[in-house]
């Protein structure tokens, strides 16, 4: 029996599901019995059957599904996989800064971690980033952790004033114009579709801007036979299942997130028949956080 049929056993012995997110290895994603953005791996996990959620992804994704089913065990093949941006919100910060500003409504990309999410108003994702804020009743917004994200919403709601933190993907941020404009020259005849994670200047280059389940729809519908994709190499996968007629072109050749690249199906095999490593969130924080989860699922 080789290795993915043994996952396939102890998925159907443990009564497991694997979520998986679009920027984990094709192999991982083939494997997975729902594979999404952060949105969609959001409400999955709350509606999930299983009594052991694997979460293939980065560490703050499983500890969302945690937040979302504090009864069942969630388990992350690699309990290192860390998200660079996430790092770059802290808690404490974030509570002087409400104090200093108690006008102000924290809205938080959920690509941060659990205590950042038990001290903010309301979470948010790339797909409806603009909508949360929108709808969130407050005019002034902190917006956490990334600027990118954050900078896309304020040119898209003009009506509010909108604070950014300091946090960028490193990932997305490498991009540079001059990358884009390479791969623009070499390809006259390709679109370019950028996830708002980019820089302003990248995204302004773009013929499309959106999160990664936006830019599948987008490119379902495309009658272009070329597109150049600024974001995580990892989304290709899902592209050319959807689009086999179309080539597609990483906006820069090292597009890749290592940290998402690090559940190996050795890893998620282990990961299953050790159940292991199981994620906890402190109940006192789980509960802030998931008030902030469930209002932006609310929203959206
Ligand atoms: S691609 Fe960027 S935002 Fe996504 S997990 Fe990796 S470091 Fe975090």
């Amino acid at each position: 029996m080789d290795k993915i049929e043994r996952i396939e056993e102890l998925k159907r012995e443990k009564n497991a599901v694997i979520l998986a997110h679009y920027y984990v290895d094709g192999a991982i994603q083939d494997v997975a019995d729902f594979v999404g953005d952060s949105l969609e791996l959001a409400r999955k996990a709350k509606k999930v059957d299983g009594d052991i959620i694997v979460f293939c992804g980065v560490y703050f994704m499983a500890e969302t599904a945690k937040i979302l089913n504090p009864e069942k065990k969630v388990i992350i093949p690699y309990y290192k996989a860390d998200c660079l941006m996430a790092d770059m919100a802290i808690a404490e910060e974030i509570e002087e800064f409400k104090k200093d500003n108690p006008d102000y409504a924290v809205v938080t990309y959920v690509n941060s971690s659990a205590d950042v999410k038990a001290v903010s108003d309301i979470c948010c994702t790339s797909a409806n980033a603009v909508k949360v804020v929108e709808k969130v009743d407050a005019e002034k917004i902190l917006f956490v952790p990334d600027r990118n994200l954050g900078s896309y919403v304020a040119e898209k709601v003009k009506d509010k004033k909108i604070k950014v933190w300091n946090g960028y993907c490193p990932v997305h941020q490498k991009l540079t114009v001059e990358d884009a404009e390479r791969r623009r020259r070499e390809n006259p005849d390709a679109i370019f579709v950028v996830h708002p994670e980019c820089k302003k200047e990248i995204r302004d280059m773009a013929d499309f801007v959106g999160s990664t389940s936006q830019i599948l729809e987008f490119v379902k519908e495309t009658t272009a036979k070329k597109v150049i994709v600024g974001t995580e190499e990892g989304i290709i996968h899902q592209l050319r299942k959807e689009r086999p007629d179309i080539e597609f072109i990483l906006a820069y050749s090292e597009f890749v997130c290592d940290q998402m690249k690090m559940t190996t199906v050795d890893r998620l095999l282990k990961a299953l028949e050790r159940e292991q490593f199981e994620v906890e969130v402190p109940e006192e924080i789980a509960e802030r956080a998931r008030v902030a989860i469930e209002k932006m699922l609310e929203i959206s």
